[in-house]
């Protein structure tokens, strides 16, 4: 007996390949109906028995392309209408305001690869893709994904290319960005000198010349410029941080194969499986062997990647480099550049060579950055190749935009049951950084035809995000709600896993606006998703300067001293000769006085004034230097901790005691941080401990940027697991302040329920 089947499938199923997919399916079972796509997902209907519908859905299910993701699929029956001749696939029709996921970048495909060798029309063609790979989220103007709403709508297709497009068997079938040598986008180089060529086997050896002779190249990538020189070239690395205004941070570095990157870093299974995932991730791992001198001074992780893109490849080859590294190209804090005008007359006369492409970029994606703490993959930047993936929901979010944090800045918007996180953005006190922000809200405005109802932002009076909730409540009239920073935090958590129940709640981060005016950020709460109560936290110190002291760890240093010891304070002889006493004199009158010095619980100044004392690090260059290096110079295998007391778990004093009488008995620096790490975990499960039974709950949330520390979190996670409390950490989404959004929005989604 012959039904009509009605099946609606959402999830990623657009721009994945997914109705060829279908069509073939159905084809291949000699089934009649047609397949379409909606806005709010994909349509397929069938003439067919119930087992035939059976083995169709299962189908569906187990056959799908690697990158589509399935969330629901429904299915009606209906007596047969009118019999259909075939299964075709019928035109995009638009149903109403759902819309249906975009994909995320997809990293060139391993078919592709080869077409690039044996398909006529598209030999060492670099902007080749197919429905299986490609860009997709940063060639993205508007719904729904055909070629009309991307970047790619200027090109024309080719004959060749057109046939491939209607053909349903072609794996290029529908593939939006389609192109190849005859008619899609190409590379233009431009000198100094003014030479200018589009030809690109002569763009690549200039390259790859360039390179070898540690010059630095600036080349147009996915989501934005990036800078490019060979990382075993110590001049060229300098060079590229002169050009970049980054003196030290870490730059990532880009492996042509795994073998290679294997060559100099240490890479577990599942690291080898995230770095090579279609997502293509900066991964970050443990270096075994020296690349260059200037990639990561002071640190023993490399972020690692592979290439993705197919002049990635061709780049290696010609080279014949071993190594590269790829950093986004833009000056100091700004965001990366992708359009081509603004990065020429930026870069071509800092660089060696200057490469753009004539495919715009709709959205500026930077690389994601991943790492794996406990057995799990943790993203510390999400953007190419996760952004727009959502997050599902049980329950109704439509309508709610967070404005997320300020330093870390990301936005999120509800849609029907899911928060759509915006890519990294950046810190917003930087003024491109604050227009991105905006340019990037009012994209995803219209690319997810979303109105703001309801708003809610970061308590923090001064945040740039706060500020522009505060006049979006004005100019929509309408409600607009603030969440503590840290609740945010551990409502993050919570909303990736699910959780409704009490927790307790570890916050650990830099900085967060309190309750009572103070800045905390070594909080344990009892929370759940609407209310939250700080149950324990960090014992109060100044913060000399306030914002300035963030800078400054050696005031921290001070600081603490001060507070523990008062006059007695006694500083070891070395953190004396680098600072000067009188310097040191100074903060300490400034804290005597209480001027600008606001009272704190972070964490993140904890690691400061322990990175100072131990001559680690006085001053950030850039964001949580010192307390990356204290992580990073840390010894393994060193098990003892400084006393903990007991009553009063997150006491200092001990700790202080420790590691100041350690330092002058000459013990190692880094067997000191280690203990550090140690005794701080100890101190963490102590406090968790006695809440679990004082509070009866049996759920603990990890959350902020401090468990992006792998030693400090692998300790705590280890003694949880074995004491059988579970604990939750975010994997998805980053733990840091870009997390705040996805947080805020979750609380809100509550209170507009109720
Ligand atoms: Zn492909
Ligand atoms: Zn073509
Ligand atoms: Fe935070």
């Amino acid at each position: 007996m012959i039904s009509q089947y009605n099946i609606h499938i959402k999830g990623l199923v657009q721009g994945v390949g997914f109705r060829p997919f279908v069509y073939r399916l159905a084809t291949d079972m000699h089934l009649h109906g047609y397949v379409d796509n909606r806005n709010d997902g994909v349509f397929v209907m069938i003439q067919a028995t119930p087992s035939q519908k059976d083995d169709f859905v299962k189908g569906l299910t187990t056959h799908k392309p690697d990158v589509a993701e399935i969330e629901t699929v429904t299915v009606l029956e209906k007596p047969v209408s009118k019999p259909l001749p075939d299964f075709f696939i019928a035109p995009s029709r638009e149903v109403d305001n759902h819309i249906t996921r975009i994909s995320p970048d997809i990293a060139v495909c391993d078919e592709c690869l080869q077409d690039l060798i044996s398909q006529p029309h598209r030999i060492r063609y670099p902007f080749i893709n197919c429905t299986h790979c490609g860009p997709r989220f940063s060639i993205i103007n508007a719904l729904p994904y055909d070629r009309p709403g991307t970047t790619m709508s200027v090109f024309r297709m080719c004959p060749e290319c057109e046939a491939e497009y209607t053909d349903v068997r072609d794996r290029r079938f529908h593939a939006q960005p389609i192109a190849c040598n005859h008619c899609g986008p190409h590379y233009h180089l431009f000198m100094k000198n003014g030479y200018e060529t589009v030809d690109y086997e002569e763009i690549l050896s200039r390259m790859a010349a360039v390179l070898r002779q540690g010059g630095v190249v600036a080349l147009k990538g996915l989501g934005g410029f990036n800078l490019i020189c060979n990382a075993e070239n110590e001049k060229a690395i300098c060079r590229l941080r002169e050009i970049k205004k980054r003196y030290k941070k870490p730059f990532a570095v880009m492996f042509p194969d795994v073998p290679t990157l294997s060559h100099y870093l240490n890479i577990l299974p599942l690291e080898k499986e995230i770095v090579s995932s279609w997502r293509r991730p900066i991964v970050l791992l443990e270096e075994k062997q020296k690349i260059g001198t200037g990639i990561n001074d002071g640190y023993k992780t490399v972020g690692a990647m592979l290439p993705y893109l197919p002049v990635h490849y061709h780049l290696f080859a010609s080279s014949e480099l071993k190594a590269l590294v790829m950093t986004s190209g833009n000056r100091g804090d700004n965001p990366i550049l992708t359009d081509n005008d603004a990065a020429l007359s930026d870069l071509l006369r800092e660089v060696d060579l200057f490469v753009e492409h004539n495919r715009d970029i709709s959205n500026r994606v930077d690389d994601s950055i991943v790492q794996v703490v406990g057995e799990q993959p943790r993203i510390i930047r999400r953007s190419r190749g996760f952004t727009p993936e959502p997050l599902s929901l049980k329950f109704d979010t439509e309508g709610i935009l967070a404005l997320g944090a300020e330093r870390v800045s990301m936005f999120a918007l509800g849609k029907d049951k899911e928060i759509i996180l915006s890519q990294y953005i950046g810190d917003l006190k930087n003024r491109e950084t604050y227009l991105f922000y905006r340019e990037a809200l009012d994209k995803f405005c219209l690319l997810f035809r979303f109105t703001p109802r309801y708003l809610v932002c970061d308590a923090h009076p001064d945040y740039f995000s706060t500020q522009l909730a505060l006049q979006l409540a004005q100019r929509f009239q309408i409600p607009l709600l603030r969440v503590q920073h840290h609740h945010a935090h551990a409502a993050a958590v919570m909303a990736e896993y699910g959780l409704t129940e009490d927790v307790i709640a570890v916050c650990l981060d830099g900085t967060g606006y309190g309750d009572d005016g103070c800045i905390w950020g070594g909080e344990i709460f009892r929370c759940n998703q609407s209310e939250y109560r700080r149950i324990a936290h960090l014992p109060y110190v100044p913060l000399p300067g306030g914002d300035a002291a963030a800078k400054s760890p050696w005031r921290m240093a001070v600081s603490y001293l001060k507070s523990i010891y008062g006059s007695k304070a006694d500083y070891p002889e070395t953190f004396i000769e680098r600072l000067g006493e009188s310097h040191i004199r100074q903060i300490e009158m400034l804290i005597e006085k209480g001027v600008n010095t606001p009272l704190t619980s972070s964490t993140g100044r904890l690691f400061d004034a322990v990175a100072s004392l131990l001559g680690i690090c006085d001053e950030n260059t850039y964001q949580a230097e010192a307390v990356a290096l204290l992580e990073q110079i840390a010894e393994n295998g060193i098990s003892r901790c400084y006393p903990i007391n007991s009553d009063n778990p997150l006491d200092l004093r001990s700790l202080f005691d420790g590691i100041l009488k350690d330092y002058r008995l000459s013990v190692p620096v880094s067997e000191i941080a280690s203990v550090f790490h140690n005794t701080l975990s100890a101190m963490l499960l102590n406090i968790i401990i006695q809440k679990v039974k004082t509070e009866r709950l049996t759920t603990v949330v990890l959350s902020g940027g401090v468990f992006q520390n792998k030693r400090l979190t692998n300790l705590l996670i280890k003694q949880l697991a074995n004491r059988k409390i579970s604990y939750y950490l975010s994997s998805r989404i980053p733990c840091n302040d870009g997390a705040i959004a996805v947080g805020q929005l979750y609380i809100a989604a509550l209170k507009k329920r109720g």
